[in-house]
């Protein structure tokens, strides 16, 4: 007698965790450090990817996988015009990049020839928080002109990311941003998180990030090597 045996599809959400350690495999393999970088739009995700690639040129070789939910490639032409290797994913609407996205986007990307890949998720607060991709650390950019209410309306955000860029600092004087009220909300759920407050514009605060990406680089490639002589 045959017993017939019903497999239970596995939740997208734990699809997705198996193909996201499948990319940081290959991620550390290639000796990538990669950051998953998220926020609203219109916060300056392409922004600080842009004047990091022009700040860290001939110290680290960066790669950048740009989402939007179009075939808009205008902020990957901005990464690739700064000189990063860039990569444009247009999601057809999709609010957020999984990691079955970014495996396809990694194999079409010289790793070798990357020591960082910045992953511009789609803008948006919400789902971009669920969804791994396989990246060494996720990064949250707020801007003073949001306002300083995100932390406690975007909690799950806050709460899962390991550092916190607070950019157009330049623009505290013309907002009703309350930075104290901010990082209130921000400690209450992220104690200790890495915070750089910044000004892509105007380059106010940027050695403080630059020299956090440079030491994760570092960081990563020392101890990924050294795992993998173990
Ligand atoms: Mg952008
Ligand atoms: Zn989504």
């Amino acid at each position: 007698m045959t017993v017939k045996t019903i497999q239970v599809a596995k939740s997208a959400l734990s699809a997705n965790q198996e193909i996201a350690e499948q990319n940081r495999a290959m991620l550390d393999r290639a000796g990538v450090t990669a950051v998953n970088l998220m926020a609203s739009p219109g916060a300056g995700k392409t922004s600080l990817i842009e004047r990091t690639v022009r700040e860290l040129k001939g110290e680290l070789r960066i790669g950048m996988i740009n989402s939007d939910t179009s075939d808009a490639a205008m902020d990957a032409e901005r990464g690739e015009r700064a000189g990063a290797f860039s990569i444009h994913l247009n999601t057809t609407g999709r609010c957020h990049l999984d990691a079955g996205m970014i495996r396809d986007a990694i194999a079409c990307m010289p790793l070798e020839e990357i020591d960082v890949l910045f992953i511009e998720n789609i803008g948006n607060l919400v789902c971009p928080a669920s969804w791994k991709l396989g990246t060494h650390s996720s990064v949250l950019i707020a801007s003073t002109p949001e306002g300083d209410d995100k932390p406690y309306k975007y909690p799950r955000m806050y709460s899962g990311v390991d550092a916190l860029v607070v950019n157009k600092i330049d623009l505290l004087p013309y907002t009703n941003f309350d930075l104290n009220y901010f990082t209130r909300g921000v400690e209450a759920l992220n104690p200790g998180l890495s915070t750089f407050p910044l000004s892509c514009r105007s380059g106010e605060g940027l050695t403080r990030w630059l020299h956090w990406i440079l030491s994760m680089s570092v960081r990563e490639y020392i101890y990924g090597r050294a795992e993998q002589m173990v």
